[in-house]
């Protein structure tokens, strides 16, 4: 059997970076381009926990290099966006149909989209979510550790990520010098 969630050399993380914001896709261990792994962000230094050297698709995964959160988990990785756009065009086809044809031909494409839309569904890869700081972990071994989402952890998280950012936000402020001023009477 054929694991389309264990592609080997083709390990990327996708994260926000909690000190300048920005989105980045770094890939995992060292790469031809890189002979050194990324342990910081490329655009502001803010220090990851570990470098990005041991994360590669055939070592499990079992801390996150971003905050060092050791529980993640498991989601089909499509854009919610485009899932969106396409159950509502596939709604108005079958709305079309049996308007226009009839009933039947209505109910026989609903059945022929939703027969597809598992198909597409179960056969599309999983990507592995940090609870944490929500870095997504592409073509990493899937751990049985690791489940589907569950909200109570994420009601638990969103407090700590709120700490995590507000913590790690000003470390990556002492390795950069950004704004100096610190206003006084501004805040807390
Ligand atoms: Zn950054
Ligand atoms: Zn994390």
């Amino acid at each position: 059997m054929t694991d389309p969630d264990n592609k080997e050399g083709a390990s990327s993380i996708q994260m926000a970076c909690p000190a300048c914001e920005r989105e980045l896709h770094l890939p995992g261990g060292c790469t031809a381009l890189n002979a050194a792994a990324h342990s910081c962000c490329p655009g502001c230094g803010f220090a990851f926990e570990t470098s990005l050297e041991g994360f590669t698709g055939n070592l499990p995964l079992t801390e996150c290099a971003i905050c060092g959160c050791e529980e993640f988990y498991i989601q089909k990785d499509f854009n919610r966006q485009l899932g969106v756009i396409f159950a509502v065009g596939s709604l108005m086809c079958v709305f079309l149909l049996m308007v226009l044809v009839g009933h039947l031909a209505g109910l026989y494409c609903l059945f022929a989209l939703a027969g597809i839309d598992f198909l597409i569904y179960w056969r599309w890869k999983n990507v592995t979510v940090c609870y944490l700081c929500t870095t997504i972990y592409r073509g990493f071994r899937q751990q049985p550790a690791h489940k589907g989402f569950y909200l109570g952890n994420e009601e638990k998280y969103k407090h700590l990520r709120r700490d995590w950012i507000d913590t790690v936000g000003s470390r990556g402020d002492d390795g950069v010098v950004r704004n100096e001023s610190k206003t006084p009477g501004l805040g807390e």
